[in-house]
C-alpha cells in the first residue's frame, strides 16, 4: 500500500494526521451528544488539533466540496441508473445525505486539519 494509500486511509478512519495512531474526535460521529468534540491535542503525539481560534471555519467549505458532488452523483445514479423518477430521487438523496451529516462533519474537519499537518514518521514510531 502506498504512503498517499494510506494516509487516505486514516483519513477516513478519522485518526491524527501525524501519527496515525490517535482517533481525532472524543466521539464516534453518529454519537450526536459528542459530534464534533475533538482533543486539544493527539493524545499520543500531541499534535495541536487546533492550532489557531476559528480553524475549522475553511472546514465548512471541504464539507461543501464533499456533500455537492456526492449528492449530484447520487441522484444521476439513482435517477438515469436506476430509473428512479425525478423528486423519488431527491427525496432519497435528501435521506442519505442527511444520513451521512455527521459523519461528513467530522470528515471536512479532518480533511482539513490534514491539509494543515504533515505525517511524521517519528511521530508514528513513538
Ligand atoms: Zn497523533
Amino acid at each position: 500500500m502506498s504512503a498517499r494509500t494510506t494516509r487516505l486511509n486514516h483519513l477516513v478512519h478519522l485518526q491524527c494526521p501525524r501519527c496515525y495512531s490517535a482517533p481525532m474526535f472524543l466521539h464516534h460521529p453518529y454519537n450526536l451528544a459528542g459530534i464534533g468534540k475533538m482533543p486539544k491535542h493527539c493524545p499520543h503525539c500531541q499534535a495541536d488539533f487546533e492550532p489557531e481560534p476559528g480553524f475549522y471555519f475553511g472546514a465548512l467549505f471541504v464539507s461543501y466540496a464533499l456533500a455537492a458532488p456526492f449528492c449530484l452523483l447520487w441522484f444521476v445514479v439513482l435517477n438515469f441508473g436506476f430509473g428512479i423518477s425525478f423528486e423519488p430521487a431527491l427525496f432519497m438523496v435528501a435521506i442519505t445525505q442527511l444520513l451521512l451529516t455527521p459523519y461528513l462533519f467530522h470528515l471536512s474537519r479532518a480533511v482539513w486539519l490534514y491539509f494543515h499537518l504533515k505525517s511524521n514518521a517519528a511521530a508514528r514510531k513513538g
